[in-house]
């Protein structure tokens, strides 16, 4: 029971599913977070997942739009795309459990290039299980490293994690500090390179998407490595213990290009 209890029950288990949809349809219009529908992920059915995607699209209508993310990786055309470039520095972490995930926010000083555009890093977060798939599979886990241009443009990586290896210590310093609790906090002593969190080889999958949270705002530069990390299943629990179903469905790919870079760095 670790997840429910660290998350925010907005009633009792024993409510009826119609109960609960209509409770936490209130609830969702007072606090617009997606907490309503992890909730209802970790506890309900499909049925209960559909509707509150079709929720997030009354509230914010870019949800609906034809150019949401996460998306699965399929039927991609291979190029050479330009390099990312990362210039990540270590920064002390602010971790913050926000009710639907654990947020690590950095310190200015990090970025990165892409199409010659340079886009400052200020957050890195999870989701279980991944939110985008290759070829219809899903991760374990998949990690977003947000960052922002000078134009307000955001430039999303994602880094795909999966168990099954050793404890990866780049890791251990996020994963032993994250709060349990909502709102939680903490700032651990020591500090991290979030380079050390991306795997070696950094050919990507590229397509313009959106946040893949209300309010679902397109215009979002996606770059998904196609390479995953590996951690222990251990690390991997640490994580699903807090949160487990926090991600979003695929969403159709709608004719947009998707490009895999096909030159390793
Ligand atoms: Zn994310």
């Amino acid at each position: 029971m670790t997840t429910t209890m660290t998350m925010p029950m907005t009633m009792p288990m024993t409510t009826s599913p119609t109960t609960m949809m209509t409770t936490r349809m209130t609830t969702r219009m007072t606090t617009p977070t997606t907490m309503s529908m992890m909730t209802m992920m970790t506890t309900t059915s499909i049925i209960g997942i559909t509707a509150i995607r079709e929720h997030w699209g009354d509230e914010y209508p870019d949800c609906n739009g034809d150019e949401q993310s996460p998306i699965d990786l399929t039927g991609e055309t291979e190029t050479d795309l330009t390099d990312i470039t990362f210039n990540y520095q270590s920064s002390p972490l602010e971790i913050v459990n926000n009710g639907h995930t654990i947020v690590a926010n950095v310190e200015a000083g990090s970025s990165i290039v892409s199409d010659g555009v340079t886009y400052n890093l200020l957050q890195f977060h999870f989701h279980a299980q991944s939110e985008h798939q290759v070829d219809g599979v899903s991760y374990p886990m998949e990690m977003h490293l947000v960052h922002k241009s000078a134009d307000e443009v955001l430039a999303v990586v994602g880094v795909f994690l999966e168990g099954g290896g050793a404890e990866n210590g780049s890791f251990s310093t996020v994963l032993d500090n994250m709060p349990a609790e909502e709102e939680g906090t903490e700032e651990p002593a020591d500090d991290v390179d979030p380079a050390d969190l991306l795997p070696a080889a950094k050919t990507y999958y590229k397509y313009d998407g959106s946040l893949t949270t209300p309010p679902c705002s397109e215009g979002v530069k996606w770059h998904v490595l196609e390479t995953p990390v590996e951690l222990s299943d251990a690390q991997i629990a640490q994580f699903t213990d807090l949160f487990d179903h926090n991600y979003r469905p695929v969403q159709d790919l709608n004719g947009r290009t998707l490009e895999l870079d096909n030159t390793p760095s």
